[in-house]
């Protein structure tokens, strides 16, 4: 069982994601890992430190450790990323994790690296129990909601970039995930977690189309590619664009395609005024052709606490804005303090444009959306990815053949509002997972239909019904684990500081505040 220290928004929504069963508050005993994600008080530091040394595992933020673990000293320095090294199990379909923060860092680290060369992180023994010490504060980092370039590994002329959050919270949460798994093994504990996709496949896989501006014939090849490929598309819709085509996004909707809306005037803007206005338009037109969205993608991908506001104020379910997050699985953001009404749906920030903007001929292409899918399905999380039609027309051999590899490897296909539904009903589930001995108790309230619970040990896992029941470890029915996706060292080249990202960065915020002023 995992203890969560103090009630904290950010790291419960992590644990969330990751659907493990957990309970927060200071009662240690029968707890195998303990997650110290805030100082304790003087009163509780002897009790926890004890608790460790007796056998239980400990998952802290250098400064947080230091409150219990009195030897150790970490010293605060600035931390923009840290990265795998070696095959430590850690790190296991891990990449770069982006932080840009202030890291606390151990001289008696040793493992994963930092930007600075140094060691990321401390796994050592303590007493009879286990310490994994990370040198960032979770809760930090996944409270920034800054953006900037980032550049993607890739086997093409240069990387492709792009805006996006400025911390991988993806990265984080399967880190954590990591810690978690190796604490409760060394204890001969399984890491038992809901399935992040729907059915028994490894993953699920969607294709969003943002709809800006483009002539009537670029969405029909588009349409026409979906037919060829046999799948429904999420569309989102610049409605002002195509006020004279809304009738064919009716129609695609009546066909089974997921049409929702991109916005009225492609623009994002930092009130909350001009955002409700901008969505509000655009929802309603949609409406009236006969399409009612509750799912909306911000121009850009830009992502503010005003914008979501509006959107909460409209209804909306869900959006998705790589500015906030990406490669990701849904979350609720904090905003004002709670979890927003709106979920975010992170999707795969790259597309078929940034690739052509990094000299990529057809072949890196599609090379480079094959290696994001085979990442997506040894992570056993969903595959969403994204482009523009007139691009989609351009390369639609190219794509054609990333769509079929991406329907075969995840196993199924949806749709990014159909998954949207299933993670809220997922989020309603209610449950607890316990083990005594060599036998797995999973308790839980009714509402489990459609989400599995998975059971991992060892290099295998088994599935089992999010419903109440008893069941022996040794009797379950195992599988492999898909083989983990090798750190591609290339993210590290595309880590070092590049002049030509920084000018494009400048402009971009040039543009935006000449956007804002005149929108
Ligand atoms: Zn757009």
């Amino acid at each position: 069982m995992i203890t969560l220290w103090d009630e904290n928004r950010y790291w419960s929504e992590l644990l969330r994601q990751e659907g493990v069963s957990f309970r927060s508050g200071s009662r240690l005993s029968g707890r195998d890992v303990v997650i110290l994600d805030r100082a304790p008080g003087e009163l509780h530091t002897h009790r926890i430190w004890q608790h460790i040394e007796s056998g239980a595992g400990l998952l802290a933020a250098g400064v947080n450790a230091a409150a219990v673990w009195l030897e150790l000293r970490p010293h605060i320095k600035r931390l923009r990323w840290i990265a795998p090294e070696g095959e430590s199990p850690l790190f296991r379909n891990v990449g770069i994790v982006d932080l840009e923060t202030r890291g606390s860092l151990l001289h008696e680290a040793n493992a994963g690296v930092t930007d600075s060369g140094t060691k990321a992180l401390l796994a050592t023994p303590a007493g009879r129990g286990y310490c994994i010490v990370l040198p960032f504060e979770v809760t930090r980092v996944l409270s920034s909601v800054a953006s900037g370039p980032r550049q993607f590994p890739a086997d093409t002329p240069r990387f492709p970039y792009d805006t996006v959050a400025r911390s991988s919270r993806g990265e984080v949460r399967r880190l954590v995930a990591n810690c978690l798994r190796f604490l409760l093994a060394r204890k001969d504990q399984p890491y038992v977690h809901l399935a992040s996709v729907p059915g028994l496949t490894p993953s699920t896989f969607a294709f969003r189309v943002d709809a800006d501006f483009v002539p009537r014939r670029d969405i029909e090849a588009v349409a026409h590619l979906a037919d060829r490929v046999g799948m429904k598309f999420s569309w989102y819709v610049n409605v002002g664009a195509h006020q004279a085509h809304l009738d064919l996004f009716a129609d695609l909707a009546r066909q089974g395609h997921d049409i929702q809306l991109h916005c009225q005037r492609h623009a994002v803007y930092s009130d909350y005024k001009r955002n409700l206005d901008n969505f509000r338009q655009g929802r309603n037109a949609l409406a009236s052709a006969g399409v009612s969205p509750v799912g909306v993608v911000a121009p850009w991908g830009e992502w503010n606490q005003n914008l979501n506001r509006a959107f909460e104020e409209l209804g909306f379910e869900y959006s998705s804005e790589f500015c906030l997050a990406c490669d990701d699985l849904p979350f609720r953001p904090v905003v004002d303090g709670r979890l927003s009404r709106i979920l975010q749906v992170p999707v795969h920030p790259i597309c078929l444009g940034r690739l052509a903007a990094a000299r990529a001929n057809a072949a890196q292409m599609a090379a480079y959306f094959r290696s994001v899918i085979d990442l997506q399905v040894a992570r056993r999380e969903p595959c969403f990815l994204y482009d523009h039609p007139e691009r989609i027309a351009q390369f639609s051999d190219v794509l054609a053949d990333v769509l079929q590899y991406g329907k075969e490897r995840c196993g199924s296909v949806t749709t990014v509002t159909e998954f949207a539904r299933w993670w809220q009903h997922r989020e309603q589930f209610t449950w607890a997972a316990r083990m005594s001995d060599r036998e797995l108790e999973i308790r839980a309230e009714p509402g489990g239909t459609g989400l599995q619970v998975i059971v991992e040990q060892d290099d295998r896992y088994a599935v089992l019904p999010a419903s109440p029941g008893r069941y022996l470890l040794g009797a379950l029915e195992w599988h492999a684990l898909p083989e983990p996706v090798r750190f591609d060292p290339r993210a590290l080249a595309a880590r070092r500081p590049s002049l030509l990202l920084q000018a494009r960065s400048l402009e971009r915020k040039a543009q935006k505040t000449l956007r804002e002023h005149r929108g």
